[in-house]
């Protein structure tokens, strides 16, 4: 079970229809909540995700549309008693922030909150975790990062390959663990000669940023790739001075990336409907295009 549960798509300030930033990842087991704006647990509630199904934390920086539903977040954690140890990652250099927003009511019983203060660009270290996290610095008015979530490359095992080989039963797990199995008579088998690469899936998100080689590698053959749009091309000079991306400018970085599904998100209240993003969009982006709307759940791509 792998999807996107978007829970608000409002940026600066929320509208009647939007509310501010909120992205829940449904990945198997885990569940990463990226950029909690205010009104996200509510929004949790409406969307039908628990706090205990949250694992990692993920904030792109301290603009309050980001951030100013942690504490309300982590109020829950404590509220519903949940004591698995959670993930909070965050540029490291406006660490205050965190504190601040970690501590503005009496301290609760300790969630098991596990801060991750990001310095730079690179893996974020996560031993239990399923999937490689890594940051990637944007160029906004703040410290910023983005994220990257790639499966590890696995093995798709040839079902007539290793029957033309004769290897059944417990062997198939004995040549997948050791990379080769000797057969009977002295030939040994690879596991490249009866399997392929099954590869990894790769999902980005990329909030607050003017367009910088960040955004570019974040994107590079994600299956989905949630990004800002704040503005539209015929904004785009208070886009760049702000900033932001256009629609354009996503869609565009999306479709040289080979992105497979996009998410647009992250809108003015200056729009008071998407239909002007959904056809910028479309003029530059040919794959599953989404302009995400509140409570909106997208599925991340069947694998390759
Ligand atoms: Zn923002």
């Amino acid at each position: 079970m792998r999807e996107l549960v978007v829970l608000g798509t409002a940026s600066q300030v929320p509208t009647r229809q939007r509310n501010h930033n909120g992205y829940f990842l449904r990945w198997d087991a885990e569940g990463l909540l990226f950029d909690p704006g205010e009104g996200t647990q509510r929004q949790m509630l409406y969307a039908g995700v628990s706090a205990a199904s949250i694992t990692r934390i993920g904030l792109t920086h301290f603009h309050g549309d980001h951030c100013l539903g942690l504490p309300g977040v982590l109020g829950r954690l404590n509220l519903d008693r949940v004591t698995h140890p959670v993930d909070i990652f965050f540029p490291g250099e406006d660490i205050d922030y965190f504190e601040r927003l970690s501590q503005v009511v009496p301290r609760y019983p300790d969630p098991g909150l596990r801060p991750h203060p990001i310095p730079a660009d690179g893996p974020i270290p996560l031993p239990d975790a399923p999937f490689r996290l890594e940051a990637v610095a944007l160029s906004h008015r703040v410290a910023t990062f983005g994220y990257l979530l790639a499966e590890p490359d696995g093995r798709r095992m040839l079902p007539d390959r290793l029957s033309a080989f004769g290897i059944e039963g417990p062997d198939v797990g004995r040549l997948q663990r050791a990379g080769a199995l000797a057969l009977p008579g002295g030939r040994t088998v690879t596991l490249d000669e009866v399997s392929t690469v099954r590869r990894g899936q790769r999902f980005a998100f990329v909030m607050d940023t003017r367009m910088c080689s960040g955004v570019e590698e974040l994107a590079q053959d994600a299956d989905m790739l949630v990004i800002e749009s704040t503005f539209l091309d015929s904004d785009a000079a208070l886009a760049h001075e702000f900033g932001h991306l256009t629609a354009a400018e996503a869609a565009q970085v999306a479709e040289a990336a080979g992105v497979r599904t996009l998410v647009l998100t992250h809108f003015s209240q200056r729009y008071p409907d998407l239909d002007g993003h959904r056809i910028e969009a479309s003029k530059y982006f040919h794959g599953e295009l989404v302009v995400a709307e509140d409570l909106m759940r997208v599925p991340v791509p069947t694998r390759r």
